[in-house]
């Protein structure tokens, strides 16, 4: 079914002078793909969907189309999407177990002029996601490297996040041990800008609680689920909030993008209010007792537990 695209205004052959509101129109089919053009050697990243298979540019399928060769994350997720677009291509496993002999391997091809595609399974290769020892070879052995952008997980969650886009840090997985994790959290607790992780669906609830108890309730966060897919949704709110919604679901499933936003000018004022002030100010907030609270507030400080409750007894009214 042929649909209006738009209304744009312009000047007929008849009468140059008379402007014309003319409506174009477009059938609901793809547009014709640019002229085939010979692809020149290189090493090629394309951007794969992160779930929707519409989510993929035209200039990819291109480049897909006339490569001699696919280096894939898993060559038989790859080959589902091959097959949609009809796309007939040699592919070659390329993953985190043989990255670095693969790399050696592929990098001899691409010297010979062999045009190679580098994708994973899901949006941009090189995105935590194999990819960057090739690259690094090519770029060594002076041979083209060439992005063919497209979806990243962490791009899509950010900018619909409605967390402040700039500055931010990208970090890649959080340490899968609440340990290492929380050490993690610590370095972004006085953080000025918006920090994103890619989180496991089994791991989620843990990671929220210790970044409730590192971060604190109140710190803003959302959790970016299943974008693109036919259950995408963004979960805003603050630590504790979220928490307790993923806390009251019998399952969590589906792939997550977790984003901190920055510490508030209240979250980072403890440096410069007075021991016992911000003691009871957590007590009061965040309904903790003495104990938990100075507890954090050592932490916070960096200084130990007993100096801490040192500081408390003295009357806590010196800055430490
Ligand atoms: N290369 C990918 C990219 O460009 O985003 C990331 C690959 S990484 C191995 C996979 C992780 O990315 C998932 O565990 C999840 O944290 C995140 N991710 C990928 N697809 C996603 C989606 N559709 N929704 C939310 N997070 C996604």
């Amino acid at each position: 079914m042929a649909r209006t695209l738009l209304s744009a205004k312009r000047r007929t052959g008849s009468d140059p002078d008379s402007d014309t509101t003319v409506r174009a129109t477009w059938d609901a089919t793809l547009p014709p793909m640019p002229a085939p053009e010979s692809l020149e050697p290189g090493l090629y990243l394309v951007a794969t969907p992160i779930g929707n298979l519409e989510d993929i540019t035209l200039r990819a399928i291109r480049v897909l189309k006339e490569c001699d060769l696919i280096a894939c994350e898993d060559t038989r997720q790859t080959k589902k999407l091959l097959n949609q677009y009809e796309i007939e291509k040699p592919t070659i496993s390329y993953h985190e177990h043989n990255e670095a002999s693969r790399a050696a391997e592929l990098v001899e091809k691409l010297a010979a002029g062999v045009r190679i595609a580098v994708v994973s399974d899901a949006g941009m290769p090189g995105i935590s996601d194999p990819g960057f020892r090739l690259l690094s070879l090519a770029i060594e052995r002076g041979i083209s490297v060439v992005p063919i952008p497209g979806p990243a997980a962490f791009v899509s969650a950010l900018v619909a996040s409605g967390l402040p886009v700039e500055p931010l840090t990208f970090r890649g997985f959080l340490p899968p041990k609440s340990g290492a994790r929380r050490r993690t959290l610590e370095k972004i607790r006085d953080s000025k800008q918006t920090e994103i992780f890619y989180e496991a669906p089994h791991r989620i609830t843990g990671t929220l609680e210790d970044a409730v108890a590192v971060l604190g309730m109140g710190r803003r966060v959302v959790v970016a689920r299943e974008l693109t897919k036919i259950h995408e949704e963004f979960l805003r709110g603050t630590a504790v909030e979220v928490l307790e919604v993923l806390k009251g679901r019998a399952e969590i499933k589906g792939e997550i993008v977790l984003l901190i936003g920055p510490a508030s000018e209240e979250e980072t004022r403890p440096a410069t209010a007075s021991l016992r002030d911000r003691v009871e100010q957590l007590m009061r907030d965040e309904k903790v007792d003495e104990k938990a609270a100075l507890k954090r507030v050592s932490k916070e400080r960096g200084i130990s537990k007993s100096e801490a409750y040192r500081e408390l007894q003295r009357g806590g009214s010196g800055h430490v």
